[in-house]
């Protein structure tokens, strides 16, 4: 195995734990293609592990172990499987068969993402490391899952940037289906993952679905780029009295409709607007209970961090404004470069400059499914916080 070796003192970050190594940090490159498994190696030569190595990329190494020296081969990879599905038998809640069962370096497999509906396997890989051994891992995922069908969705920036052009397509489908109804603490959903967003589904919101979901009895709830419907379909379920949906895609309000049929909830009561948040929010019309604002990530680079800030500050100033008194604002960024801190800081502006006084009252971030490793704690990039609203 080729090797790499690091400017001293720049093993620490390995010792942390942390999965990433930048192109600064290293003092000598391997000549081999983007996306090889070397050594790693300290300033002084001693060996830190293995990693992908990337000569063309930013983040140059993508840590696969601290313990082992050797080429991780079948086994390896098939035991790091079974770690990842041991810890979804323990945590995924019952009557629920949509949740990711690898999300990517903190399960261990640096740009590998799979996720499981029902029977099948959705799978995203996006990097030149990843996109190498990808034989070995369909052939692991077929062993220990036996899934009726594999989608590869394997596409975005991030794939540009290690060398990749996009993929997409099934690997195999033994069922005669495109569409598939899973279950989420019981509520039902059609998932198309060939059309929809993502994967098909957000399974990162399903703990807060359910905790929105339980304060909503009774109350008047506004659930803001809605997608498929989750939040209004366990909202409407534990009782809201009534729910207006808002979503610019056609395409995801028609199957939030679909998604309110199959869970019998009355259509009367619980609607969908096709329409844009931002406008809808302005209009002076109805006052809501509980707000749910979850929009797509505003903020796709370091770059339009700015511009990310005014879009959800400009949300969440004018959703305080659309609540009842005392009513609860459940807020959320998918950002990767808006961090807790400044997301924190974006809606206490809001919340200043609409003149009310709020009360956090939890925060939020996605499920266990999606772990985060602890030294790399920027990997956590949902976010969201849970607040009542009070006039001034
Ligand atoms: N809350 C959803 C996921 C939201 S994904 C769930 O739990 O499943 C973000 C959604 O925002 C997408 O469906 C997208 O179509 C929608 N969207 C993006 N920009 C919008 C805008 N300006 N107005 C309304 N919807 C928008």
């Amino acid at each position: 195995m080729e090797s790499v070796r690091l400017k001293p003192g720049k093993e620490k970050v390995i010792h942390q734990g942390h999965p990433w190594i930048f192109s600064g940090a290293i003092l000598q490159k391997a000549n081999v293609p983007p996306g090889t498994i070397v050594q790693v190696r300290s300033g002084d030569g001693s060996n830190m592990g293995v990693a992908f190595f990337n000569p063309k990329t930013n983040i140059a190494l993508r840590m696969i172990s601290r313990t082992t020296n050797v080429m991780p081969d079948e086994h390896f990879w098939h035991e790091r499987l079974q770690r990842a599905i041991e810890l979804r038998q323990w945590i995924i809640p019952g009557q629920t068969t949509a949740y990711r069962l690898i999300h990517a370096e903190a399960d261990g497999f640096p740009g590998f993402i799979v996720d499981r509906y029902e029977d099948i396997c959705v799978i995203s890989i996006t990097t030149a490391g990843i996109e190498k051994i990808r034989d070995i891992l369909i052939k692991i995922i077929q062993e220990l899952i036996r899934p009726a069908a594999i989608y590869e969705k394997s596409e975005g920036s991030s794939r540009k940037l290690e060398g990749l052009s996009a993929r997409t397509g099934w690997i195999f489908n033994n069922s005669d289906k495109e569409e598939w109804t899973v279950r989420e603490n019981g509520h039902l959903f059609i998932i198309n993952p060939v059309h929809g967003q993502k994967t098909g589904f957000f399974i990162d919101q399903r703990n807060n679905r359910q905790l929105i979901g339980s304060l909503s009895q009774g109350k008047k709830v506004l659930n803001c780029f809605s997608y498929t419907g989750g939040f209004t379909v366990y909202c409407a379920k534990q009782g809201a009295q009534r729910t207006i949906s808002i979503d610019s895609s056609k395409d995801a309000n028609q199957m939030a409709i679909r998604n309110i049929r199959i869970n019998n909830i009355s259509e009367k009561d619980h609607s969908v607007i096709e329409a844009n948040v931002f406008d809808f929010l302005r209009d002076d019309g109805e006052r809501f209970d509980l707000i749910i604002l979850d929009p797509p990530a505003f903020s796709k680079s370091r770059h339009d961090l700015e511009k990310a800030a005014r879009g959800y500050k400009d949300i969440n100033l004018h959703a305080m404004r659309k609540l009842n008194p005392g009513g609860l604002l459940a807020t959320f960024s998918c950002s990767n470069f808006v961090h807790d801190e400044l997301f924190l800081k974006i809606v206490q502006s809001a919340a200043a400059d609409a003149g009310k006084q709020s009360q956090l009252l939890q925060t939020l971030g996605p499920g266990p499914d999606h772990p985060t490793l602890l030294p790399h704690i920027e990997g956590r990039y949902l976010k969201g916080l849970l607040l009542r609203i009070l006039p001034g």
